[in-house]
């Protein structure tokens, strides 16, 4: 039976697809739709990449107590899993960047493996509680790994009371799929297709078009060689939504302590082989 269990989850996960594409079909998009699905992507997005990423993973800015909570309840919102499994697993996958141990590595696993395989195989049900010893000290974080679907479910009821199969299509279903492929990018596409101009020793890469998509986030060859800057773009043209986000934040005391890049680190750039 339990052999049987990623197959499961892989069709549960392609009638996400599914679903996605007929809701669109049956409720057919207006401007203020389109808005809506843009809307919770980018905040999704946000939560993504400056909570789940920068902050929980990394540690690459602080900010309060309740801040923290803010940007985990957005980050689960995505229905991403819970915080803890998020950050233990992206952690694994710095030790063991594209070793066989790195459960997301397109070099080992294939490219569809890395990009969504893993989420839906045994392996990626679990994470190492020894990753996160700094995250699961704090109740509530435990508390949302727990019930890590309240966050989404209360989105799409959210989304159904106000705007009936219209909200639900285009505030939920929809942004959160193309959301998740987003994200997954950065494991998969991130890790075999762009320029690296740094000599890392695994395979990521700098992909402008997802940095884009993932604001600021396909900057990963840069992000693999210096992993704790809350910068991601470290030239004034890489384009990094999150941190400039996180910069304005900043200037209100919302969050502090933001790292950024130090020179030796900008000169590295192009200088093969360099050592992180
Ligand atoms: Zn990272
Ligand atoms: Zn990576």
């Amino acid at each position: 039976m339990h052999s049987k269990l990623p197959a499961i989850r892989a069709f549960v996960l392609a009638a996400w697809h599914v679903l996605a594409v007929l809701g669109v079909i049956l409720y057919p998009p207006s401007w203020g739709l389109a808005l809506l699905t843009f809307a919770v992507y980018v905040i999704g997005m946000f939560g993504i990449t400056a909570g789940y990423h920068r902050y929980f993973s990394h540690r690459s800015f602080r900010t309060s107590r309740a801040g923290q909570l803010v940007l985990a309840v957005l980050a689960q919102s995505t229905l991403q899993k819970g915080v803890l499994w998020w950050a233990a697993n992206h952690r694994h996958h710095h030790v063991f960047s594209d070793h066989k141990e790195d459960i997301h590595s397109p070099k080992h696993h294939g490219l569809l493996h890395a990009h969504m395989g893993w989420v839906v195989s045994n392996e990626g049900q679990t994470h190492d509680a020894r990753r996160i010893r700094d995250l699961v000290r704090i109740p509530e974080l435990r508390w949302l790994e727990r019930y890590h679907t309240v966050p989404p479910i209360a989105l799409a009821v959210g989304m159904t009371m106000v705007g009936g199969m219209n909200g639900l299509v285009w505030g939920f279903t929809l942004p959160l799929l193309l959301l998740q492929h987003a994200t997954f990018s950065v494991n998969s596409v991130a890790h075999v297709w762009g320029r690296r101009p740094y000599a890392t020793e695994d395979t990521s890469r700098n992909n402008f078009l997802l940095a884009i998509l993932t604001l600021g986030e396909g900057w990963h060859n840069n992000h693999h060689f210096y992993q704790v800057s809350a910068r991601q773009g470290f030239l004034w043209w890489q384009i990094d939504p999150t941190f400039q986000v996180l910069r304005v934040l900043s200037w209100v005391g919302l969050v502090w302590d933001l790292k950024t890049p130090p020179a030796r680190v900008l000169a590295a750039r192009n200088a093969a082989p360099v050592s992180p």
